[in-house]
């Protein structure tokens, strides 16, 4: 433990924030508790179960246009563990957690051996300025810094581009909003391209994002990507919404 560590452990002593078990944000056995999912669904339909979340092919061909190529599901939303987890990190503001989280990540991205995951590039989900402002922070942006961190121990090595896209519009949290018409409406022009990548877009990407809910906001995101280039657009997250 380094002496800055020391001394802030002393001022601010670190407990789980489940059980109150002093010296880290997430005790081992807590950690333990939040299960890697085991089958990939198809995410659109969530019907069908394919390689590491893969579109299936009868929702590839169906007239609603589905950017995203796949959608990789680390764990699960209802786990109570990762739930609380996942509100102490974005609402208490406990960054800590993040290398918690990363890791259920790196697990999941692990287990599926056969994904050439070296060949993409993580994208986090951004925030809006000011709701940056308000967090003091971007939990994918955490979530992806730490996610490498792990896999480079592994010597699973991946590139990362924070800053590829750009939230535009300051649009209402997908989660307050009930019907996925909506969703998808609310989303839309959230986003733009980060003109400084312009012809230097990289051709298979990973999003990464704390949940996703009905995915439209993932979906908006590989459509601006594709529309600059991206050839291959997957998505990363914890867990997804009653699923
Ligand atoms: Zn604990
Ligand atoms: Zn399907």
């Amino acid at each position: 433990m380094s002496y800055k560590s020391i001394l802030l452990n002393i001022l601010f002593p670190r407990h789980c924030v489940i059980c109150e078990t002093p010296d880290s944000y997430l005790c081992k056995n807590c950690f333990g508790a939040i299960p890697i999912r085991k089958t990939n669904l198809c995410p659109v339909c969530q019907n069908i179960e394919t390689f590491a979340g893969r579109v299936c092919n009868v929702c590839e061909n169906e007239k609603r246009k589905i950017y995203l190529d796949g959608l990789i599901i680390a764990s699960y939303y209802k786990n109570p563990v990762l739930r609380e987890t996942l509100f102490r990190f974005k609402y208490n503001f406990i960054q800590g957690l993040s290398f918690s989280l990363a890791k259920v990540l790196a697990k999941k991205i692990l287990s599926l051996s056969e994904f050439p995951f070296t060949d993409f590039t993580l994208v986090p989900i951004p925030l809006h300025p000011k709701r940056q402002l308000w967090r003091g922070f971007n939990q994918a942006a955490l979530l992806v810094k730490k996610l490498q961190l792990l896999l480079d121990k592994k010597e699973v090595f991946v590139e990362t581009s924070p800053t590829l896209l750009i939230r535009e519009k300051n649009s209402k949290p997908q989660m307050k909003i009930k019907s996925t018409l909506v969703r998808e409406k609310n989303i839309v022009g959230s986003f733009i391209f980060n003109k400084a990548f312009t012809n230097n877009t990289p051709k298979k990407i990973i999003l990464v994002d704390d949940i996703a809910t009905t995915g439209a906001t993932l979906n908006e995101c590989a459509k601006i990507l594709k529309r600059h280039g991206a050839e291959k657009v997957w998505g990363l997250v914890l867990g997804r919404q009653g699923y």
